[in-house]
């Protein structure tokens, strides 16, 4: 029986995001990888910090041909506000991550490789297969996520030409750690992005296994590339919510586009982070305030459902007239236009909107109910 390290590097083939390193002194066969702002570079026989992705022989092999979660959600939980409301997101992650925060609420998934205490076995999977039954099941968009979806950009592309063929729209959950390379790699193939901006201190950016200043890179690119662009942050007592944090924070944002939806979520403990004490509906009330004081036009609150007031609507920025009505994830009033426009005052509001609003598959998660064919997929790992 093969250990989980041994069936990934099974479940590869060669990447397209790497070149060689020409510089002789380095070492012979070292590569560069330009999945991720680490750009690893990786001589034979190693992986980069993400553990997924790794030189044999002077090429580099990344992940492929595996799914370690299929899930359906509705479009809200991604959270993506201002695309096709209500739709389902059949989405899906591998394994690995290029950060470690220790309050990751995917950490199953994500340090799989690094904490014994991960276990998720991953199931084999092809992306026709899952455009497939993605029509199949309703969904409106195919979404990469779980794990870092950066870091497995080529299988995400594998499955997200498919979906295009399928007529579905595509999405990425990422925490924003991406290269130039990346980006221009990922732009044909997928139209939603959102980014987890963390925190707006360059130490804390540190503490988590990352840098600053390639996020802040990456959310400036998405925007001028035409990705449909939502920023989360979750707000995390003692460690980001200071108001001058903030308020850097969400002038930055504004500075990119005052129309960038901007989520601040609640935290609740997980994983190994348990020391601050659970977000309150009035931290979350406050954050909004220094948001929309920094000029950000749509600012949500999340993970409270009915705890934080007007703050889970849409509401027009010109005349603020109610526009999409949000209990949680629930859809519970939508009066948008055709066009995507206020209804009151005709201005056309940011995002990626539907003709009319289609319903609501679920307002939860849930597993696609194909068990007995997903338990023959499932590699057997010790
Ligand atoms: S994806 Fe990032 S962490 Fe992984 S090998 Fe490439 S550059 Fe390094």
């Amino acid at each position: 029986m093969a250990t989980l390290k041994e069936t990934l590097e099974q479940n590869t083939r060669e990447g397209e995001l790497w070149e060689r390193i020409a510089d002789r002194s380095v070492g012979k066969d070292w590569l560069r990888c330009y999945a991720c702002g680490h750009e690893c570079p990786i001589p034979d026989g190693q992986a980069g910090v993400c553990k997924v992705r790794f030189n044999r022989g002077g090429r580099l092999y990344v992940p492929w041909g595996y799914a370690a979660g299929i899930q359906c959600d509705p479009i809200e939980k991604k959270p993506f506000h201002h695309a096709w409301p209500g739709g389902l997101a059949y989405s899906f992650g591998m394994l690995g991550c290029d950060l470690h925060c220790s309050y990751c609420q995917n950490w199953v998934t994500s340090q799989a490789l690094r904490d014994p205490a991960a276990v998720s076995r991953p199931m084999s999977a092809t992306p026709a297969e899952m455009a497939r039954e993605a029509v199949e099941l309703g969904a409106k968009v195919l979404v990469s996520t779980y794990n870092e979806p950066l870091i497995t950009a080529e299988w995400a592309v594998a499955v997200f030409r498919e979906a295009k063929k399928a007529g579905l729209a595509t999405g990425f959950v990422s925490n924003g750690n991406a290269t130039p390379q990346v980006l221009e790699y990922l732009r044909p193939w997928v139209d939603l992005y959102k980014v987890d901006l963390k925190s707006f201190d360059d130490r804390h950016y540190r503490q988590l296994g990352g840098r600053l200043e390639p996020i802040l890179r990456t959310i400036r690119s998405l925007h001028e590339r035409g990705f449909w662009v939502e920023i989360v942050t979750l707000l995390i007592p003692g460690f980001n919510d200071s108001d001058d944090e903030l308020r850097r924070l969400t002038e930055f944002v504004a500075s990119v586009s005052p129309f960038i939806p901007w989520h601040v979520t609640a935290f609740h403990k997980d994983y190994k982070m348990n020391d601050p004490a659970n977000t309150t509906p009035e931290m979350l009330t406050h954050a909004a305030e220094i948001g929309r004081a920094a000029g950000l036009k749509y600012i949500y609150a999340g993970n409270l459902p009915g705890r934080v007031g007007d703050l889970e609507n849409t509401r027009c920025h010109a005349c603020r007239e109610l526009l999409i009505e949000r209990y949680g994830y629930l859809i519970t009033g939508y009066h948008l236009t055709p066009e995507g426009a206020c209804p009151r005052c005709a201005t056309k509001i940011p995002g990626r909107w539907g003709a009319k609003f289609e319903g609501q598959i679920t307002e939860r998660q849930f597993v696609p109910s194909r068990g007995a064919r997903r338990a023959s997929q499932l590699f057997v790992v010790r």
